[in-house]
């Protein structure tokens, strides 16, 4: 880049930080999460007051502005035809009681850090990107194609908004979201969240399974599980407890009550995208579960059935025939993550993590084979095909030299095992705003962005502006 653009980048935002941050503040006091529907407000209250200041915000920055169902607004720098468009969100997850520096939606500027719900997820980055629209108008330098800011409010919640935007809108040539972390991920999973049944007459010879429950989330490696059984002692439990316990690695206790004996079972839990950091409670409670001398009964061997399926230790896929990997994102994992089992049914719920060499068929459709051999029905559903823009694009170049140009860090294209807001786009690729060594508190207690971050991030979306779209 011309030296001359480098001077004036750093002049134009050292004039414009004040007001930058003020923005960026007037954004962050308004607790966008999400809330019940009302007449023009599909997320609720907060997430439509996140949308009205934003509007006023681009109208104010003398962007031509536009809403969608009161679910996304946009604003766009020439009325060229489209280049890019830079995707980013305005609502956010809720805040505990439990932050120390300032209240969640009353920001603090405070060593060098922006603190407040938002700051990095997504509020910061949003102005960060308007703002390098502005400057590349500033600049005088001529575009050749449109920039579009997109701004979307249920992020956080399942991406509902982007079909309302992209039933209106084709997508851009080139999209990046700055709502995951430099230097740029261009590859994600695809993701497979299936639920199978089972069911079968009551049967009550003993010894029998009464009932068994873990999880609460299907994205959740459940750190419990607990089970009742009829016809078995504590005592004659005993053994069987401390044999499952030493194959599985997680702890067990038995406890009798009203006739029945209460088992349950203590893992580890962890996110279904990392399963091999977890001790899965659900699949070591299975483990026991299918080992106990029971009656030979239908529903028994419905739990023997998933125990087959889901063996504790295999978060590969091996036993349901999927297990494959890929050079671009690694092995396919695979989590059991809710457990229902009564007198008639069974039910699980499990999430595989898919990489680019997932289709529907070596994968969904040979799981369901899988399970239906066992006499276990998958419900239908759908999968989300994994995603990848090739690293040797233009576009993804591009956006890495501008990296590396600004940060002086080397620039890498990556594989995430979740899902970034451009998930669905042919060529979206998230771009920013988190860096290597800052932990900005993302979800949590005490989020913040450091002024540094927010404003090399324009500076960076500045040059791949200019780079992209001049
Ligand atoms: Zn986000």
């Amino acid at each position: 880049m011309d030296a001359k653009y480098r001077s004036q980048i750093e002049a134009y935002f050292e004039q414009q930080q004040t007001q930058l941050l003020q923005d960026l503040t007037e954004l962050v006091r308004i607790p966008s999460t999400r809330g019940e529907a009302q007449e023009g407000m599909p997320y609720g209250v907060g997430p439509a007051m996140a949308l009205r200041k934003a509007a006023e915000i681009l109208e104010r920055a003398g962007l031509r502005v536009q809403t969608y169902d009161g679910c996304v607004v946009s604003g766009d720098l020439t009325e060229l035809e489209p280049g890019l468009d830079i995707l980013a969100h305005l609502d956010v997850v809720p805040a505990a009681d439990n932050w120390t520096v300032c209240q969640p939606y009353e920001p603090v500027l405070m060593d060098g850090k922006l603190y407040g719900r938002g700051t990095i997820d997504d509020k910061g980055p949003a102005i960060a990107a308007l703002y390098a629209m502005t400057c590349v108008r500033e600049l005088g330098v001529p575009l050749k194609r449109n920039v579009r800011l997109i701004l979307g409010t249920d992020e956080e919640c399942g991406s509902s908004d982007l079909p309302h935007y992209y039933g209106k809108e084709p997508e851009a040539p080139m999209t990046f979201t700055p709502d995951a972390s430099f230097p740029l991920i261009n590859t994600e999973k695809g993701r497979l969240c299936g639920e199978l049944d089972g069911a079968f007459l009551r049967d009550d010879r003993l010894p029998y399974i009464a009932s068994a429950e873990s999880g609460s989330k299907s994205n959740v490696i459940p750190e419990s599980a607990k089970a009742v059984v009829v016809g078995l002692t504590e005592e004659a439990l005993q053994p069987l407890l401390d044999a499952a316990a030493k194959r599985t690695g997680a702890a067990f206790a038995a406890k009798a009550e009203q006739g029945a004996v209460t088992i349950t079972c203590k893992g580890e839990g962890g996110h279904a995208a990392m399963p091999e950091l977890a001790n899965n409670a659900l699949t070591a409670m299975l483990d026991l579960l299918a080992g106990l001398p029971c009656a030979d009964s239908e529903g028994f061997r419905q739990v023997q059935a998933l125990h087959r399926c889901f063996p504790h230790g295999d978060y590969r896929g091996e036993a349901l025939g999927v297990a494959m990997r890929d050079e671009l994102c690694g092995a396919l994992t695979l989590s059991a993550d809710l457990l229902r089992i009564d007198e008639t049914s069974v039910y699980l719920c499990f999430d595989s993590r898919c990489p680019t060499c997932s289709t529907e068929e070596n994968t969904k459709l040979v799981i369901r084979d899988r399970l239906a051999a066992e006499g276990l029905t998958m419900r239908d559903t759908e999968m989300v095909l994994p995603h990848h823009v090739s690293a040797d694009s233009d576009f993804v170049r591009t956006l890495l030299r501008a990296y590396e140009d600004w940060s002086g860090k080397p620039g890498r294209a990556e594989a995430t095992g979740g899902g970034t807001y451009v998930h669905d786009l042919k060529s979206g690729v998230a771009f920013g705003c988190e860096m290597e060594g800052i932990d900005n508190h993302l979800h949590g207690a005490d989020e913040f962005i450091t002024l540094e971050q927010l404003m090399l991030s324009a500076k960076i979306f500045t040059q791949a502006i200019l780079d992209l779209c001049c």
